[in-house]
C-alpha cells in the first residue's frame, strides 16, 4: 500500500542541472595533491564499510575485492554477482533524499581510491563520478575497471538518465559486472559466471510483469510530474503526456503557464489513469498537482529513484509494477 499515497516525504530540491563544484574541486584536489594519508584512507574506508579490517583486509591476496556503486541498486546487482567475494560500497543510497542534490566529499574521494570496479550511472546523472575518478588517477587505476550503465545502452547527456528503469538495461549492467569480476578475480570467474545466470533469470518476472500490463494497458494515457519512470512507462506502452512539464521539474527549470495548465486539466478532467511522482523530489508544484490528483480521483503512484532498504533491485521493481497494475486498476 505504501506505494500509493499522497506525499507523506516532503522536500526541497535544486535540481538536475545544479552543480556544486566547490566541495567536489576540494575531494578531488585533495586526491591529486596526495594529502589523504593511506592510513587515514584506508580507516575512513573501513568506516564506510562496517569495520577497518574489512577495507586492510582487501588489500591481502584472495581477499574481498573492493567495488564502488555510485547508486545504490548497481551496488546490489554487484553484490548479487559478486557475492562473498566482493565489498561494495554503494554511494547514493538513501530512498528519503534528492539524488540530485548529492555533493561528492572527500570520503567519497577516498572509497574511490581503493576501488577495483567502479560501477556507475554517467548520462549526466552523477557528473561528480567523472570528476572524481578523473582526479583519482593514482597508482591503482590501472588496476581499476568501469562500468558505465549510460554507455552500455547508448545514453548520453541530454537523455532521459533514470536508466535503471528501462528493462534493457540491468542485464547489461550485470554482464559487464560479471565480466569485469572475472577479469579482476579469474579465480572466481565460474561463481561470477553462475551468479550471472542466476540474476538474469531473476529479472524474468519483471519482463513478464512488464508484458502482462502492456497487453492490458498499452496506449492508456498516464502523466507523470517528472521523468523518473519514463522507460518503464515506454516499455509497458503507456501514452505518457505533459514531457516537457516533467523534464523542467527534472532540470529545475520554470515550466510554462500553458505546459502547467495542460497538466492541471489532465487531471481535472480525469484525461490520465494514474499520476506517477517521485516521493525523492516533492517541491511545491509536485505538491500542487498531488492535490489536484486527490481531488479529482486519480490514483496517484509513488517511485523512488532510490533503491529502499530491505529489497533488492528485483523487488524493488515488481512492487513498484504491483502498484502501478492497482493504480490503473481503479476506476
Ligand atoms: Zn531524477
Amino acid at each position: 500500500m505504501s506505494a500509493i499515497t499522497s506525499a507523506a516525504r516532503i522536500s526541497t530540491r535544486i535540481g538536475h542541472a545544479v552543480r556544486r563544484p566547490g566541495r567536489l574541486a576540494q575531494a578531488a584536489a585533495a586526491l591529486k595533491r596526495g594529502v589523504v594519508p593511506a592510513v587515514a584512507a584506508c580507516l575512513a574506508l573501513g568506516a564506510l564499510l562496517g569495520s577497518s579490517a574489512a577495507a586492510h583486509a582487501a588489500d591481502a591476496p584472495g581477499a574481498a575485492l573492493p567495488v564502488v556503486a555510485a547508486e545504490n541498486f548497481y551496488g546490489d546487482v554487484v553484490k548479487q554477482i559478486g557475492g562473498a567475494y566482493v565489498n561494495v560500497t554503494s554511494i547514493l543510497s538513501n530512498p528519503d533524499q534528492d539524488p540530485h542534490l548529492f555533493e561528492a566529499s572527500p570520503k567519497t574521494a577516498r572509497a574511490l581510491q581503493h576501488a577495483r570496479l567502479v560501477v556507475y550511472n554517467g548520462a549526466d546523472y552523477d557528473p561528480w563520478m567523472t570528476k572524481l575518478l578523473a582526479a583519482a588517477s593514482s597508482s591503482s587505476s590501472s588496476q581499476r575497471a568501469i562500468v558505465v550503465a549510460a554507455d552500455l545502452v547508448g545514453k548520453k547527456a541530454g537523455d532521459n538518465p533514470h536508466l535503471w528503469y528501462d528493462p534493457r538495461t540491468m542485464p547489461a549492467v550485470a554482464r559487464a559486472v560479471s565480466a569485469a569480476l572475472g577479469a579482476a578475480d579469474p579465480a572466481h570467474k565460474s561463481v561470477y559466471d553462475a551468479n550471472l545466470a542466476a540474476f538474469l533469470s531473476s529479472l524474468k518476472p519483471i519482463d513478464d510483469k512488464v508484458a502482462a500490463l502492456r497487453a492490458q494497458y498499452k496506449g492508456q494515457p498516464v502523466t507523470a510530474t517528472e521523468p523518473v519512470f519514463g522507460y518503464m512507462s515506454d516499455a509497458i506502452g503507456l501514452d505518457m503526456r505533459n514531457l516537457r512539464f516533467q523534464m523542467a521539474t527534472m532540470n529545475d527549470t520554470e515550466a510554462s503557464a500553458s505546459d502547467i495548465a495542460a497538466f492541471e486539466r489532465d487531471l481535472r478532467e480525469r484525461r490520465v489513469r494514474v499520476l506517477i511522482y517521485n516521493s525523492q523530489a516533492t517541491e511545491a508544484l509536485t505538491r500542487r498537482m498531488l492535490g489536484i490528483a486527490q481531488q479529482s480521483k486519480v490514483p496517484a503512484l509513488s517511485v523512488t529513484e532510490t533503491q529502499p532498504a530491505g529489497v533488492n533491485f528485483q523487488q524493488w521493481m515488481l512492487g513498484q509494477l504491483d502498484a502501478l497494475a492497482k493504480a490503473l486498476a481503479q476506476k
